[in-house]
C-alpha cells in the first residue's frame, strides 16, 4: 500500500466524494487515510491502530460510502448495509456528522443511535429506513432485542476506538451485534492500542486483514509536545488561572478525574472571570452537546472534562490539552493528549502533577516510553514538606459509567474493581 500518496485524487474516489473532501478543505490524504483507502475499497478486512485525530474517520468513511453508492442497494425497502460501532455518543454523534458531511452528493441515507436520549425517535428514523447505521452498543442492542433493527444485510462492519469499547465492558454487547451480522462481510477494526484483548477480537471477526499502523504502538502523537509541572494539590487551580492568563490560552480541554472535581474547577474558573463549562457522565446529552458547541464557537474559553465525557472530541486544531490531575490508567493519558495536534497540527500537553500523583506519572512515562520534560514558574514551587495522600475518585456513584444510563455496572470488561470504580465517578 502506498503511504506517500500526497493528493484525494490517486485513492480510486469518485468525484462526487472528492468534492464533499475538497469543501471541508482537506488537501492531502493523512496517513492513514492513504492506506485505509484503497483497502477498504477493494473490499479488504481492516485492522487499524490509529488514534483519534488522525483522520481516521474520513479513513473509513469516504470509501465506505462510495462502496455503497457504487453497488445498488436490494430492491424494496432500504436495508442497513453498513453499521459503525463507537464507544460513546458523542463518538457517535462526530461519525454520523462525519457520515453527513462526506456523502453530501451522494442519496445514501444514515442514522445515528445512543443512549441517554429517548429510544422512539431512533426506531421511527430506523423504520424510515437507511443504509448506514452509527450506534453505541447498548442502545443498538436494546433496539435489536425490540426488533427495530434487522442487522441481516449488514455488508460493512466497522468497529471504532475498539480498545474504547472493551475498556467500557461492551465485548458481550459487540458480539451479540456481530452474531446479528451475516458472516459474509467486511469488517474494519480501528483502536488506539493493541492489547491481547484486542488481537482476540480481531482475530475472531477479521478475515486476512490489511494491517494498518500509523503511530507507533502506545506512542503519543508525535506532534504533540507535553510537559510536566510539578505544583502543590492546592495550588493547582491558581497555577492554571495564571498560566491560562499569562499566555493567553483562547481555548483549552482541562481533564479531571472525577465529576465532582469537574464541576468544582468549572466554578473556579467562572470565578475568576474565565468562562467555562463542565461535561462529565452525570450531564445529560444535550447538555454535553451544548457545552461542546459553546467551546468550538469559542464563546467557551475552557472545557473541563472527565475521561469519559471527553472521550471522542473532535475538535480540529486543539490547541491546548491540561491535565489538572493525571488519569490513573496510563493509557487515557494518550487518549486525553490525543486531542491536541490532530491531523498535522500543533498542540500542547500540560501536566499539573501534585506529590500524590508521583507514581502515575512514572506510569505513564513507562506505557508512552518518554520521559516528559518538566517545567517550572516562580512562585509556584514544591513544598517538600507535603506528603502525599491517596487519591480520591469521588463517592457514592459506583457502578455509573458514563456512556448510557448507568447500565454500565455489568460490563466491568475484565478490569480490576479498583480500576471500575474509579471509572465510576467519571
Ligand atoms: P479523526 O482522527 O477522524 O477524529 O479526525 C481528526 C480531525 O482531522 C478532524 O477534525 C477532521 O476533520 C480532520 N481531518 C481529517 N482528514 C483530514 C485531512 N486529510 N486533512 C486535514 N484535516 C483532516
Amino acid at each position: 500500500m502506498n503511504n506517500t500518496t500526497n493528493t484525494f485524487d490517486t485513492l480510486g474516489l469518485d468525484s462526487a466524494i472528492l468534492k464533499a473532501v475538497a469543501s471541508e478543505g482537506y488537501t492531502r490524504p493523512t496517513p492513514i487515510q492513504a492506506q485505509a483507502i484503497p483497502a477498504v475499497l477493494e473490499g479488504h478486512d481492516v485492522l487499524a491502530a490509529a488514534q483519534t485525530g488522525t483522520g481516521k474517520t474520513a479513513g473509513f468513511t469516504l470509501p465506505l460510502l462510495q462502496r455503497l453508492s457504487q453497488t445498488p442497494r436490494r430492491s424494496g425497502p432500504r436495508q442497513i448495509r453498513a453499521l459503525v460501532l463507537t464507544p460513546t455518543r458523542e463518538l457517535a454523534a462526530q461519525v454520523a456528522e462525519s457520515v453527513r458531511t462526506y456523502g453530501k452528493n451522494l442519496k445514501i441515507r444514515s442514522t445515528v443511535v445512543y443512549g441517554g436520549v429517548g429510544i422512539e425517535p431512533q426506531k421511527r428514523a430506523i423504520a424510515k429506513g437507511c443504509e448506514i447505521v452509527i450506534a453505541t452498543p447498548g442502545r443498538l442492542l436494546d433496539l435489536a432485542n425490540q426488533k427495530a433493527v434487522d442487522l441481516s444485510a449488514v455488508e460493512t462492519l466497522i468497529l471504532d476506538e475498539a480498545d474504547r469499547m472493551l475498556d467500557m465492558g461492551f465485548i458481550h454487547d459487540i458480539k451479540k451485534i456481530i452474531a446479528q451480522t451475516p458472516a459474509q462481510r467486511q469488517t474494519l477494526l480501528f483502536s488506539a492500542t493493541f492489547s491481547s484483548e484486542i488481537k482476540r477480537l480481531a482475530s475472531g471477526m477479521l478475515k486476512d486483514p490489511v494491517l494498518i499502523e500509523v503511530a507507533r504502538q502506545n506512542t503519543t502523537a508525535e506532534q504533540v509536545s507535553q510537559k510536566v509541572h510539578h505544583v502543590d494539590r492546592h495550588r493547582k487551580q491558581e497555577l492554571l488561572i495564571r498560566m491560562i492568563r499569562e499566555n493567553d490560552w483562547k481555548q483549552v480541554l482541562v481533564f479531571t478525574r472525577t465529576k465532582h472535581g469537574a464541576n468544582k474547577l468549572s466554578k473556579q474558573l467562572d470565578a475568576a472571570g474565565i468562562r467555562s463549562e463542565a461535561i462529565h457522565g452525570n450531564k445529560t446529552q444535550n447538555a454535553r452537546m451544548k457545552a461542546l458547541k459553546s467551546f468550538k464557537e469559542n464563546r467557551v474559553r475552557v472545557l473541563v472534562a472527565t475521561d469519559i465525557a471527553a472521550r471522542g472530541i473532535d475538535i480540529a486544531a486543539l490547541p491546548h490539552v491540561v491535565n489538572f490531575e493525571l488519569p490513573n490508567v496510563a493509557e487515557d493519558y494518550v487518549h486525553r493528549i490525543g486531542r491536541t495536534g490532530r491531523a498535522g497540527s500543533d498542540g500542547e500537553a500540560l501536566s499539573l502533577v501534585c506529590v500524590d500523583e508521583h507514581q502515575l506519572l512514572r506510569n505513564i512515562e513507562r506505557f508512552i516510553k518518554v520521559e516528559i520534560p518538566k517545567i517550572s514558574t516562580e512562585g509556584f514551587e514544591v513544598d517538600p514538606s507535603i506528603r502525599p495522600e491517596p487519591i480520591q475518585n469521588g463517592r457514592n456513584n459506583r457502578g455509573r459509567c458514563g456512556s448510557g444510563r448507568g447500565r454500565s455496572h455489568n460490563r466491568s470488561g475484565g478490569r480490576s474493581s479498583q480500576s471500575r470504580h474509579s471509572r465510576s465517578a467519571r
